[in-house]
């Protein structure tokens, strides 16, 4: 009979993804078709097999499948010591249902979401329940029993020996894979393991002043657990737009403002769009490009007490882009009034 997928892989049937991931590592290593170009010990023919098991390994649903089927097939996993002389039944809460996966997911927020807060829903791709058997695995109208071997709890006690005398070690039953029952036919649509791939409409809501690269836990939002196991939770990284012109430093926020030559020798209003609406700033007359103007508490807000920050408008004089010709010639006028010479202007 071929080897199954742990054999080749050369790991127990109990290993950790961890586990999975560095035996593939190291066989892969040696048995890469680019170092065995000569390929007389067949090692082409391996590589694919360890390929082969490393995909399904290391992909918790189809492990599970995986899994029942062996089981089904009365095949390696079922060699896993079971000593039938103990083994007597475990009976603390029953290990068959499984906690589902966290579910991480980036969200992209704007610049002003960031500030105002944001609430909405989001299709988020995760394991989800089995509609076709409610996520028992079991085929519809089909008989299911409480496994005899652990009484339906899904583990077994078994002695072992250690430094401070025996104690018993809580182990998986094999006879029904931990899941406590025996089907005697699967679920078509998910092959028994009671959950399949799908996406589940989860509604966010990011508090006001939510910073770039914050993480958003919401328990219980994230995969359907295994035998209708308890939800794993949901991670929502935060990635806030970028904007040309505002900058967040702190609680504070910076908004850079373009102002007039005019205005910058003559002083005046200035209307500034802020995150709050628009503000009437008071230029003095001769303000220096970059100048700096303080606006109290009208910066972001924090996410956790709600105090806000301050408002810096940073005045800056760029060069007119789009002049007219009387604009031009009375620029022309002023360069001569200030007694530059013509001939040193790119004229
Ligand atoms: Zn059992
Ligand atoms: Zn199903």
């Amino acid at each position: 009979m071929a080897d199954d997928h742990y054999t080749i892989l050369g790991i127990e049937d109990d290993a950790t993804q961890d586990d999975v991931k560095k035996a593939y590592r190291k066989l892969a290593k040696n048995l890469h078709p680019d170092l065995n170009k000569d390929d007389s010990t067949g090692a082409a023919d391996r590589f694919k097999k360890v390929k082969e098991a490393y995909e399904i390994l290391s992909n918790p649903l189809k492990r599970e499948k995986y899994d029942l089927e062996l089981m089904r097939s009365g095949s390696a996993s079922n060699q896993s010591p079971v000593p039938q002389s103990v083994g007597f039944v475990y009976t603390g809460p029953p290990l068959a249902p499984q906690r589902g996966s966290d579910v991480k997911l980036v969200m992209k927020i704007l610049f002003q979401e960031s500030f105002s807060g944001v609430k909405k829903g989001v299709d988020v791709k995760m394991p989800v329940r089995c509609t076709n058997c409610g996520g028992s695995g079991s085929a519809p109208g089909t008989p299911v029993s409480t496994c005899p071997t652990c009484r339906g709890s899904g583990a077994l006690l078994q002695p072992v020996q250690t430094p401070q005398g025996y104690i018993n070690q809580r182990i998986i039953c094999t006879t029904c894979n931990g899941r406590g029952i025996l089907m005697q036919q699967f679920c078509q649509r998910c092959s028994g393991v009671g959950l399949v791939n799908g996406s589940d409409n989860v509604i966010l809501s990011l508090p006001p002043g939510v910073e770039d690269g914050a993480i958003i836990k919401i328990n219980g939002k994230g995969g359907y657990g295994l035998g209708n196991g308890p939800r794993g939770d949901l991670l929502i990284t935060v990635n806030v737009e970028e904007l040309p012109n505002m900058k967040r430093v702190d609680n504070d926020l910076y908004i850079e403002e373009s102002i007039s030559l005019p205005k910058a020798v003559f002083g005046g209003k200035q209307r500034v769009n802020t995150l709050e609406g628009r503000r009437t700033l008071r230029i003095p007359s001769l303000t220096k490009s970059r100048t700096e103007f303080l606006i109290e508490s009208e910066g972001f807000p924090d996410p956790v007490t709600g105090e806000h920050g301050d408002l810096y408008v940073v005045v800056y004089i760029d060069p007119p882009e789009d002049l007219t010709e009387g604009a031009k010639k009375a620029l022309k006028k002023y360069a001569l009034e200030m007694g530059e010479d013509l001939n040193d202007l790119g004229l």
